[in-house]
């Protein structure tokens, strides 16, 4: 038995209710958004329940955490994507089960990405970390810097950059998150209109979680990063 067991179905259930919602009173969405299931700090019994219901997308926070469970026999391989402050000395324990690393937030970690890449012959892909809300306690790029980061990142032919990820503000009322979304979206457009990325590649949107992955759908993100809101408090 168990709460967790029948809870999991049914928070995952209720997420992909909600995100079926979302999208349909959104224009903008040309594809469905991806539910990520934050999992850190969950055991691989709860992930692989989740896997059961159909999950298909996890995120993990910390290298030393995922490699604990990358292994695990889980009922479906995991798309694993890390969402957390990445080391570069850590760099060479993540392997080609990482789809997506969404926490790119400084021109060392593209560089040392790039360098892990030449060296095995593999391509990341990931999303550029940008700090919209300015909270110092936060990692990413500010707004202003993305246009110089993503120029400098066409240089690292190792290193995709698929779009933006954004954390959003704790605490704050709807209409203050919504702007915090809302920034990132016109961010990846004028990107593009600037010329530093390209349309058919720099499309992805990381932005929403437990407390706020609704407005983020109203607001255009492709994927959201939901963990207590499937697994329980941590
Ligand atoms: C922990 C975490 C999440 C999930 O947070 P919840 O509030 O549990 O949904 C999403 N994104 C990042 C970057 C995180 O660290």
């Amino acid at each position: 038995m168990g709460w967790s067991t029948v809870s999991i179905e049914q928070n995952l259930a209720e997420i992909r209710r909600r995100m079926s919602c979302a999208t349909e009173s959104c224009q903008g969405h040309s594809r469905a958004p991806v539910l990520v299931a934050v999992s850190k700090t969950v055991d691989s019994d709860r992930i692989a329940e989740a896997c059961r219901w159909g999950q298909i997308d996890f995120a993990e926070s910390r290298v030393q955490e995922w490699l604990t469970k990358k292994d695990q026999a889980l009922p479906t391989q995991p798309r694993w994507h890390f969402i957390g402050r990445l080391q570069t000395n850590k760099l060479k324990y993540l392997d080609e089960s990482i789809v997506l690393i969404h926490s790119l937030d400084r021109v060392s970690l593209l560089e040392a990405l790039n360098n892990e890449g030449e060296r095995r012959n593999h391509l990341w892909r990931a999303l550029l970390q940008v700090n919209v809300t300015g909270d110092s306690a936060k990692a990413g790029v500010s707004p202003q810097e993305a246009p110089w980061f993503l120029d400098k990142a066409q240089k690292y032919p190792r290193v995709a950059v698929d779009g933006l990820m954004t954390i959003g503000k704790a605490d704050a009322s709807d209409d203050e998150t919504r702007v915090v979304f809302s920034t990132l979206r016109e961010l990846r457009d004028s990107m593009i209109s600037l010329g530093v990325a390209a349309k058919e590649q720099f499309t992805e949107l990381s932005m929403g979680m437990s407390d706020d992955y609704e407005i983020a759908l109203s607001e255009g993100a492709t994927i959201i990063r939901v963990g207590s809101g499937i697994f329980g408090q941590r």
